[in-house]
């Protein structure tokens, strides 16, 4: 694998498809690491063509939320097989400095090994569902229990934010195969993530918390007009409906009161 440990875009995946007419579609799954929606990028497509590798270039205007997944569909001459890409600018929505990239800082990183069925539960029961491989630890970079390579001298995985230390110490092979696992009364482990952080917020943006909260002043707020608004159109028939009375008695002639015949009575005796 070919990356720049600093680019805010990296590559999860890929499908190929070929049509009725030998034309290869590939679909790319990225993942915005950054914190700032991605609206453009630039860079080139490599892959094995009929005369070896091949690259083409890259330029295509997407719509990816920060910290967020998103797909590329690319049309490739031949087979389309090894694709990587490598980006050589990013512009971001907020109309802040592009990224920048440069081939000269993309480095080789050979895959990981992939643990073995027992290991991978009890790498999962220790560090979290996401986990894929043990981290490795060397120079220039750490590569984190979640896949992810992150330069050495970054504190917190870009991906999914663990701490460096805590996953190189607590997330060896060694330590996560003597760790013995909690478990249920059932038996089952139970599953102690190492405590990932929330992902970065850029500067200016909202934190969920932050986001829910002022989604509950406004509904409060909402409520509070609509109840206002109820009571004064309630005072205001109330209103209505006395002035309608005032009005009707005032019109109203005053009954006469009919003469009252009074009869005398005849005294006892
Ligand atoms: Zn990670």
């Amino acid at each position: 694998m070919r990356i720049d440990l600093h680019c805010p875009v990296e590559t999860r995946g890929y499908e190929l498809t070929r049509d009725d007419r030998g034309k290869t579609r590939a679909y790319v799954r990225l993942f915005n690491l950054s914190g700032r929606r991605v609206r453009r990028l630039e860079g080139q497509v490599h892959f094995e063509g009929p005369e070896g590798e091949q690259s083409l270039p890259l330029a295509q205007d997407v719509d990816a939320a920060p910290r967020q997944m998103f797909t590329l569909t690319l049309a490739l001459p031949g087979s389309g097989e090894g694709l990587w890409l490598s980006f050589t600018k990013l512009r971001f929505e907020d109309g802040r400095a592009d990224w920048i990239g440069h081939p000269s800082r993309l480095i080789q990183i050979p895959d990981m090994p992939a643990p073995d069925g027992r290991e991978l539960n009890r790498l999962m029961a220790v560090a979290g569902r996401d986990a894929v491989c043990f981290p490795r630890r060397t120079g220039a970079y750490w590569v984190c229990v979640c896949g992810r390579p992150n330069a050495y001298r970054r504190q917190r995985c870009a991906r999914c934010g663990r701490q460096r230390d805590q996953v190189l110490t607590r997330c060896s092979m060694a330590q996560v195969m003597e760790e013995q696992p909690l478990r249920t009364p059932s038996g089952d482990a139970i599953e102690l993530p190492l405590m990932a952080p929330p992902p970065a917020q850029a500067p200016g943006e909202d934190s969920p918390i932050q986001r829910l909260h002022r989604r509950f002043l406004r509904q409060r707020s909402m409520l509070l007009r609509r109840t206002l608004t109820m009571l004064v159109i309630a005072l205001l028939l109330l209103l209505a409906a006395w002035l309608a009375g005032v009005v009707r008695q005032a019109v109203q002639p005053p009954q006469s009161i009919p003469p009252v015949k009074i009869e005398q009575g005849q005294g006892a005796v």
